[in-house]
């Protein structure tokens, strides 16, 4: 497996790698959701092509230094996975290696983000689109592949890509989880042993939700109620949003007559954790 640590280098190794070179970016702290896009990656890249991942805690994305200063950096580990799914190429860049000080350019998306997390977290889909951006720049790769579990993430990643004629595909995996339902995050070992035991109740609530499509139900609110409720029975968690959307525009809906995203997030003290369900009409 090749390394690199600096722009300069990567710019190297990328020179001499076969195509296609399908990139996996990520802020490390690998779990098995992360080791499945690289498995997807290398589907897309076939076994003489290059599976490539950036591992970058992006510091411009975070709404709160308690989380970044918290967030989980086993670089050791995490090489060592990457090693054992066969990738090969990584890019662990320094935290101050990416950004000029005087930095002045950034990509903002303007209608994707204003509900759901871009309007709890101000400026992550700025910093999202503009790391993702530099990475695509840099690595150059043919496709990049991106979890279904960052749900707006997705959704704006692919107009980024559209409305700036980014030549690159974007690949979207679906969410793993846990054996009990959570999705699995890079943040869940942070939570503590009660904390971990109720947060499937997050998947819960959602699919709770999701049944009363069975009883004609289309309305959003009684979904969001039902949602609600299940959630707010938790002496746990706290609710930082829980919208209906639209599936395309990301735009809060009354009534279910498109595919719509039904999505949540919740604090456990400081531990912020997402997850979504689409509904159907
Ligand atoms: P992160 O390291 O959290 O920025 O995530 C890096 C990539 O892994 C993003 O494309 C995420 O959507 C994806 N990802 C994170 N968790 C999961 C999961 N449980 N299942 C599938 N993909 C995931």
């Amino acid at each position: 497996m090749r390394q690199a640590a600096t722009t300069e280098e990567l710019r190297r190794e990328i020179a001499t790698l076969p195509r296609p070179l399908v990139l996996v970016p990520t802020m490390g702290a690998l779990h098995e959701g992360h080791l499945a896009l690289m498995r997807r990656a290398r589907e897309a890249a076939g076994p003489h092509g290059t599976v490539a991942v950036s591992i970058f805690v992006n510091p411009i994305q975070f709404d709160r230094p308690g989380d970044l200063a918290a967030y989980p950096q086993p670089l050791a580990d995490d090489l060592a996975k990457c090693d054992a799914e066969g990738v090969d190429l990584v890019f662990t860049p320094a935290a101050g290696g990416m950004y000029f000080p005087d930095r002045s350019i950034t990509v903002t998306e303007s209608l994707l983000s204003r509900h759901l997390c871009g309007a709890t977290r101000p400026g992550h889909f700025d910093g999202v689109c503009t790391v993702v951006l530099k990475l695509f720049n840099l690595f150059q790769p043919d496709a990049a592949v991106f979890g279904e579990k960052d749900v707006q993430q997705l959704a704006i990643l692919r107009r980024m890509v559209r409305d700036l004629d980014v030549p690159v595909e974007i690949i979207g995996y679906p969410t793993v989880r846990e054996p009990d339902g959570l999705a699995m995050s890079s943040r869940n070992v942070r939570l503590t042993p009660e904390h971990r035991a109720d947060a499937p109740r997050i998947r819960r609530a959602l699919e709770g939700a999701r049944s009363l499509l069975q009883f004609g139900e289309r309305s959003a609110a009684p979904f969001l109620a039902a949602a609600r409720k299940h959630l707010e029975d938790s002496p746990f968690l706290r609710i930082d949003y829980l919208e209906l959307v639209d599936a395309e525009t990301l735009q809060p809906i009354a009534q279910i007559k498109r595919p719509s995203v039904l999505a949540t997030a919740v604090f456990y003290d400081d531990v912020r954790l997402i997850d979504h369900m689409t509904l159907l009409p």
